[in-house]
């Protein structure tokens, strides 16, 4: 399996390193010619929003991947990730993919609280360790979109179709739980499109 990762900025080395303990290859994506390698999924990694929402629409990148996950491309987001997807931030007129049917609160810890390490379920999983770093979390969610983690009753892990979001940082614990769920998506989708 071809993963993209996104690599303008950010914590996109440990999405690597997870990649490879999952044997899936991964594909750093520093430009545009990078995205005719054939890839299967992405990462969008974790950072600072507004700087990689810049370097996507600078790079002209922003259009390009937004066709693709549209397209079905699987994508996972990780907290600036998941700022990159939403269509909606809260207060804030800013829109940067805007794929997916979430609203989200952009350092919802506040500055001070942000950065924390705690444990919760993931789906089917009962319980995996998470990062946050700075994190937002996810306010308001559309019909189509499933929620997959709660912490302190905030909405920290949500899918929507190939979309997958994190607020919390799985590249920074040693679960490789979220990963493998999400390369489970990306197969799913591969066999589907072969058949
Ligand atoms: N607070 C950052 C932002 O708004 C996200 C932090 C992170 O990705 N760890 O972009």
């Amino acid at each position: 399996m071809n993963i993209g990762i996104l690599a303008l900025q950010g914590a996109f080395a440990e999405h690597m390193k997870m990649l490879e303990t999952l044997h899936a290859n991964g594909i750093l994506i520093r430009q545009k010619s990078d995205l005719s390698h054939p890839l299967d999924g992405l990462i969008l990694p974790g950072g600072e929003s507004t700087a990689m929402g810049k370097l996507l629409f600078d790079l002209d990148i922003l259009e390009p991947v937004r066709e693709r996950i549209l397209e079905g491309l699987p994508v996972f987001g990780t907290c600036a990730g998941m700022i990159l997807l939403a269509k909606q931030l809260e207060d804030s007129p800013i829109r940067h993919l805007a794929t997916m049917d979430i609203t989200v609160r952009r350092n919802a810890y506040g500055r001070q609280l942000g950065s924390f390490t705690t444990t919760a379920a993931f789906g089917n999983f009962p319980s995996i360790p998470m990062t946050f770093i700075r994190a937002p979390f996810i306010t308001q969610t559309g019909n189509s979109v499933t929620v997959l983690s709660t912490v302190n009753g905030n909405k920290v892990a949500a899918r929507q179709g190939n979309q997958l979001v994190t607020a919390f940082h799985p590249e920074l614990t040693d679960s490789v739980a979220v990963h493998s769920y999400f390369l489970n998506m990306v197969q799913n989708w591969v066999t589907g499109e072969k058949a």
